[in-house]
């Protein structure tokens, strides 16, 4: 990382963290006592091109836990796991315009609405194959670390704190296991999920992560091939439709590209066939999404025309 240059992208990355470092409106995630420790001031920017070239300004390197931006990612493990038509039978396309621990469910299946509200995430982590909890962690965290290409590591301190207030992700996993929708013991279901959650990455890594399904499943910085390009583009679908929250409609009319957001601050998206973009920083608007990561990302999309619906 840090090839860096004096191009274009170099300037325009340099003005966003200019325009949104003194912003200080949003708070940190505090429902999770571990993440309310989160330094308000933090924001990196990353973006990583199909040529494997990587630019990035501001706290890129600093690591936070990956929380909900690992939905996406596991989704496109669990499609490669089990193909698309058993994942589609088990978990839902439809966005919900509930908050992301809704407890909502397919009326009767109790099928979850989507893979990007906990219901549905919970759900798509018990489907990565494993024999055990031990092993389908094990290749969930393989899978993000070849997204991310390089290895990366679990903080164990987030993570006791998940576990210990989860319980309405709990009651999430009970309702859905009462409906016979989710197989398998909910505590050790909802621990991987934990887990997978409190994964450490950068916005760097971000990047790289999105970059990964921008260039059709293939690591522009390993040439890893981590998915088969159907599968992503079912990831790129469901980003597009219930990646950013209650706000989705919102960011793709202003930033026009499949994204994915987490409590910790993250906001990773895509521009197929040319580029990944990873933003951290830690203060959230009212429905949870990254505040300078937005900002960050309408500025980065209107200063190229990124938005994939944009006159050609
Ligand atoms: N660990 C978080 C939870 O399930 C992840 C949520 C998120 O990033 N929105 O509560």
């Amino acid at each position: 990382t840090g090839d860096m240059g004096t191009g274009p992208m170099e300037k325009v990355l340099a003005d966003i963290h200019g325009a949104f470092q003194s912003h200080t409106s949003g708070s940190v995630a505090s429902y999770i006592p571990e993440l309310a420790t989160a330094d308000p001031d933090l924001f990196g920017l990353a973006v990583t091109t199909m040529d494997g070239l990587h630019y990035q300004v501001g706290d890129s390197q600093v690591p936070f836990t990956i929380q909900s931006v690992s939905k996406p990612f596991v989704y496109a493990l669990a499609l490669r796991d089990r193909g698309t038509d058993d994942v589609l039978a088990r978990v839902g396309v439809e966005p919900t315009g509930d908050a992301f621990n809704a407890i909502t469910l397919e009326p009767g299946s109790g099928r979850p609405l989507n893979p990007m509200v906990n219901a549905g995430a919970i759900l798509t982590s018990s489907l990565v194959l494993g024999s055990d909890t031990e092993e389908r962690f094990t290749r969930i965290l393989d899978g993000l670390s070849s997204f991310a290409g390089r290895r990366l590591t679990v903080n164990e301190r987030v993570f006791t704190s998940e576990r210990g207030t989860g319980d309405r992700n709990r009651a999430i996993g009970f309702l859905m296991r009462g409906a016979g929708a989710l197989r398998g013991s909910v505590d050790e279901i909802c621990d991987v999920y934990f887990r997978q959650c409190s994964v450490e990455v950068t916005a760097a890594d971000l990047a790289v992560m999105a970059g990964t399904l921008a260039h059709g499943g293939v690591n522009p910085r390993t040439g890893e091939r981590v998915l088969d390009e159907e599968h992503v583009n079912h990831v790129l679908t469901v980003m597009v439709t219930c990646g950013m929250y209650d706000r989705a409609g919102t960011w793709l009319f202003r930033v026009g590209l499949p994204a994915k957001s987490g409590v910790a601050g993250g906001v990773c998206a895509v521009l197929p066939g040319q580029l990944g973009i990873g933003v951290f920083s830690p203060p959230l608007d009212e429905v949870g999404n990254s505040v300078r990561g937005v900002r960050a990302c309408e500025m980065l999309a209107s200063r190229f025309a990124l938005h994939l619906l944009a006159p050609q």
